[in-house]
């Protein structure tokens, strides 16, 4: 999954009420008017899966004709949003209109053919950044061509490799020096972001816009407290709370930015031989046929190998959603794209997380309105983690990949990455609190202390991930989703037992209490009502001190127990 531009979809919700203020057509029902979105989001859906390039036809039509028939349901569509009479409506019927416009503000524009996973190249626009006339939106754009430009093409030994690569490659890479010279291949790109740390840096002037935003309107952290029911505050509060287990659990020496990932990397690279590219999907197959989920049984569609130009990010999508025909259910069609060349844990991983959408989106019984997986940027991808986490359990491995590693390497690997997410958010919640601090300085602080790194405040080191620059305050999603996934993961262990190794009743049970609703409820009565309590950090804290050395683990003995799987 990937989320739109935020600017981008407040200027379309506005054309949109523009659109609503005079309704010219004749009165129509709601039930009529979900059918026309239907078939609008399917046209949508099959034009974008001709376009990855998977088929040049679907169901005997080309593209055209399918994009025709795009534009005719999306007239219809605007038109029927119009023409709906909404003061009498209940609750539920005024949450489907408001999903509805939502959407044809987001993804069912009039030229939505342009998305996260097939944007065309910037066309150098990343020096602009440094241009101090530039508007929020603007800089905004310049700044995520950085990491098209330099981002993409970290040079290193006589080659460029993309920053995701590269990331890979400072887990993997033996030689210390050689991962040190990779990691300062990445300044010109740091140096793009923050220039010199200079107070009016292409950074600090996009934090000041941000900070402004988020005063008129509230930030991305607010928005995504409430959507678990939580103040932003005790969100903080969280984030310091897991950052601080974690450095309770970190061996006491620092080490270097450069050697982070590798000390937290032992299971990837113990593993990595044992997961051959060929055994991603059949492994994938395996573990959710385990847990009742037959992915083959459910139509999912796999695009999984290299393709010229194809996107160079994985996500997965709908080609057609599910709805009744004629009193008939025809179900949902989910389609996953990936670009694999390599195997290894971090890719098994990704590709789990990418089949909990698929089988997400299948879950879903709905009607039109509500057939969708998150209507925030936070459950969707927390739910998606749920089963991906257990690439990570040792049990798991020994059954689906013939190997394993100790459960401290496993949950180290685990939890290196999580962690940087919740720095990240932590960061941002910072820099968003006081966009005048300095941001090497704030993330020095938060490194070295947490995360027993050594300082470097002469790096914008931080610079690593697009949404910091591209949507400021979005790394919250992914630090707070986190949380999120381990309590879910918690819950279902306690109501339908352990399924780390497969459980026949996981799919059943989770589509009847959590997914079969779509986006019917808001996340927080939604979570709230499955989970019987708030959403609460114990779970994952509890995890974490799973990893901690032999004094610590001693005192959490008892709760280990308790949550023993
Ligand atoms: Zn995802």
């Amino acid at each position: 999954m990937f989320a739109m531009g935020r600017l981008y979809f407040i200027f379309m919700l506005a054309s949109v009420a523009a659109a609503c203020a005079a309704p010219t057509t004749k009165p129509v029902s709601i039930g009529q008017v979900e059918e026309i979105y239907a078939d609008t989001v399917d046209a949508l859906g099959v034009v974008t899966t001709i376009d990855s390039g998977l088929y040049s036809t679907y169901d005997g039509k080309n593209r055209t004709a399918w994009e025709q028939r795009y534009k005719e349901k999306r007239k219809e569509l605007v038109d029927g949003l119009a023409a709906l009479s909404i003061d009498h409506f209940s609750a539920l019927d005024s949450r489907a209109v408001m999903l509805m416009r939502a959407n044809l503000g987001s993804n069912l524009t009039e030229n939505p053919y342009v998305s996260a996973s097939n944007t065309p190249s910037s066309d150098g626009k990343c020096k602009d950044a440094s241009r101090k006339d530039l508007d929020s939106a603007a800089l905004g754009e310049a700044l995520y061509s950085c990491f098209e430009e330099l981002g993409n093409r970290i040079p290193f030994e006589n080659r460029f490799v993309t920053r995701v690569s590269a990331m890979e490659l400072l887990a993997r890479t033996e030689d210390p020096q050689r991962r040190k010279a990779l990691f300062l291949a990445f300044v010109p790109l740091w140096e793009a972001i923050n220039g010199h740390n200079e107070t009016d840096s292409p950074y600090r002037r996009t934090m000041k816009f941000a900070a402004a935003d988020a005063a008129a309107d509230g930030s991305r952290i607010d928005t995504a407290a409430r959507a678990i029911g939580q103040q932003t505050a005790d969100v903080e509060r969280w984030l310091e709370q897991i950052l601080d287990t974690w450095r309770q659990v970190l061996p006491d020496h620092p080490v270097e930015p450069w050697n982070y990932l590798y000390a937290g990397g032992d299971a990837d690279r113990v593993l990595a031989a044992a997961i051959p590219l060929a055994a991603l999907l059949p492994i994938n197959q395996r573990y959710y046929h385990d847990l009742g989920a037959d992915l083959k049984d459910l139509g999912i569609l796999y695009d999984i190998g290299p393709r010229p130009g194809k996107a160079p990010l994985s996500y997965t999508n709908y080609v057609t959603m599910g709805r009744f025909i004629k009193g008939t259910w025809r179900p949902t069609i989910a389609r996953v794209s990936a670009s694999y060349t390599d195997g290894g844990l971090g890719l098994l991983n990704e590709l789990v997380h990418e089949n909990g959408h698929a089988v997400h989106y299948c879950a879903i019984h709905n009607r039109p309105a509500f057939m969708d997986i998150g209507a925030d940027d936070i459950f969707d991808e927390a739910f998606a983690d749920v089963t991906s986490w257990n690439v990570y359990d040792p049990a798991w491995q020994r059954k689906y990949v013939g190997h394993e590693v100790s459960e401290s390497a496993a949950l180290r690997s685990q939890y290196t990455m999580v962690t940087l997410d919740v720095a990240w958010a932590l960061f941002e919640m910072r820099m968003l609190h006081k966009p005048d601090a300095d941001p090497n300085g704030v993330w020095t602080d938060i490194t070295s202390h947490y995360l027993h790194i050594v300082p470097h405040p002469e790096l914008s080191w931080w610079a690593l991930r697009v949404q910091l620059v591209s949507d400021p305050g979005f790394m919250i999603n992914y630090g707070l989703g986190s949380v999120v996934t381990a309590d879910l993961r918690r819950h279902i262990r306690e109501s339908i037992g352990p399924f780390n190794t497969g459980n026949l009743r996981w799919y059943p049970w989770i589509s009847e209490n959590l997914l079969r609703f779509g986006t019917e409820r808001e996340t927080a009565e939604l979570l709230r009502s499955f989970l019987g309590r708030p959403v609460s950090p114990e779970a994952m804290l509890d995890d974490i001190r799973r990893i901690a050395p032999d004094s610590l683990r001693e005192s959490s003995s008892a709760e280990k127990s308790k949550n023993s799987r």
